[in-house]
């Protein structure tokens, strides 16, 4: 795998398009808690695609580039400290213009790890992706939010008994904890053991208010404390295999379309953001 980024245009140009895929990531800079940094959705982004660039390139005849990430992202909830996002279609006008400089260089497998599992992103990216694909023909991929939704593959039995037992956990909970103490547990501050679990349901989720009241002070939703390097292990595995399958199979053209469009992409009411009464940005001056 290389990073194209580090190559000059004239190496690029010689690259065998045909054999080729790029993965760029795109994920916010955003509070995860006391426990976890603002760039955890882009170290996910970077570990996943790096581990499936890796089976891809063992399991496949495909050579795998990546560019740098790219911390641009929507959200629902913005005004929490520490927190930079966009609207969702600045979002989505720059995985537009990101996949289409990649397609004007003969690129014509673009995948777009969105990792950052807001509908609201989702829905800016997958819009991105609709309409380079109906502008150049099938070029562009962003599987990710199919693989949040559990379209991916089979998870091991005890992980998924525990997913069920203690389901709800949206953001830096023990999912998030667990995955970024797999990558390097210097990346979780210890507190994350000991902190109240916060408490929401998925049909609440559709509330900002409400989210951002299960937030309280803390800024995370759902139970941090769960959180093990085992689960981890077995949660990262897994998000890197699907996307494995996922873009292999979209390479070939072949068994790809269950993580193709984004389960939620046609609940029209949450594309409300992208008119610009709904979708500012909530910015807020926080204390100090
Ligand atoms: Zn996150």
């Amino acid at each position: 795998m290389k990073d194209l980024s580090l190559m000059t245009w004239k190496e690029i140009k010689e690259v065998d398009k045909a054999k080729s895929i790029v993965l760029a990531v795109m994920a916010p800079i955003e509070e995860h808690g006391w426990h976890l940094p603002l760039a955890t959705d882009l170290l996910e982004g970077n570990f996943w695609s790096k581990g499936a660039m890796e089976i891809i390139e063992k399991e496949s005849d495909i050579q795998c580039y990546y560019l740098p990430t790219f911390p641009i992202a929507a959200a629902s909830v913005n005004e929490f400290y520490g927190s930079i996002h966009f609207t969702m279609s600045t979002t989505c006008d720059v995985a537009f213009g990101l996949m289409e400089s990649l397609y004007c260089m003969g690129f014509t497998n673009i995948i777009l790890i969105a990792s950052h599992a807001d509908p609201q992103h989702q829905i800016a990216v997958e819009k991105a992706v609709r309409k380079i694909n109906k502008k150049h023909g099938l070029c562009a991929f962003a599987p990710m939010g199919q693989i949040f939704m559990g379209v991916g593959l089979k998870k091991p039995l005890e992980l998924e008994v525990f997913e069920k037992e203690h389901s709800n956990d949206f953001h830096a909970g023990w999912v998030e904890t667990s995955s970024l103490l797999a990558m390097d547990n210097n990346y979780v501050r210890e507190v994350y053991s000991g902190m109240p679990d916060s408490e929401i349901t998925d049909r609440d989720m559709i509330s900002r208010k409400k989210q951002l009241a299960a937030m309280g002070k803390y800024g995370f939703l759902g139970a941090p404390r769960y959180a093990s390097h085992e689960f981890g292990v077995q949660l990262n595995e897994n998000c890197i295999a699907s996307i494995a399958d996922a873009v292999i199979k979209f390479y070939k053209r072949d068994g790809y379309q269950k993580y193709e469009h984004y389960f939620l992409y046609k609940i029209l009411p949450l594309h409300i953001g992208f008119f610009s009464t709904f979708g500012r940005v909530r910015r807020k001056k926080g204390v100090k």
